[in-house]
């Protein structure tokens, strides 16, 4: 699987410890990120990561190109809701390409474990699931 890690700044010591502690399960998948989380990780825990630029410098809209090629798995993007961003157009459209090709993505560390305990459990093909569905909307 190929997956996206994106910290903002007050979030990049909390991926550290995310990346450090799920580094059993992350070690068996091809990590991206941004320019600056990225370097922080490989410090960290000595785990190869693609690097893209720094966020702010087109990191986000190059980690979004990725999501349109279908050539990503998983994001998770550990965002500070408390601080405003000067790049954030391009947070707003990463997060929506997401939702687009229906990738899993995780803006808070809850939804990061759960997605990480999963893929590690095999859930994380769910959208496979959804492709045999052909689309079709779920009925309630
Ligand atoms: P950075 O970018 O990892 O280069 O700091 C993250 C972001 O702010 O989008």
């Amino acid at each position: 699987m190929k997956i996206a890690l994106i910290a903002h700044d007050r979030k990049k010591d909390l991926m550290v410890k995310l990346v450090s502690a799920y580094k059993h399960i992350l070690e068996k998948h091809e990590l991206f990120a941004t320019g600056t989380t990225g370097g922080r990780i490989q410090d960290a825990t000595h785990l190869p990561v693609h690097r893209f630029k720094s966020g702010p410098l087109g990191g986000d809209q190059q980690i979004g190109a990725m999501i349109s090629e279908d050539a990503l798995d998983m994001v998770i993007f550990l965002r500070d809701p408390l601080a405003a961003q000067p790049h954030e157009p391009d947070v707003t459209a990463l997060i929506r390409l997401s939702d687009v090709y229906e990738i899993p993505l995780a803006t808070n560390i809850g939804t990061a474990e759960i997605l990480l305990r999963g893929l590690d459990a095999g859930f994380a093909d769910f959208r496979e699931v959804v492709h045999e569905m052909d689309h079709t909307p779920l009925s309630f």
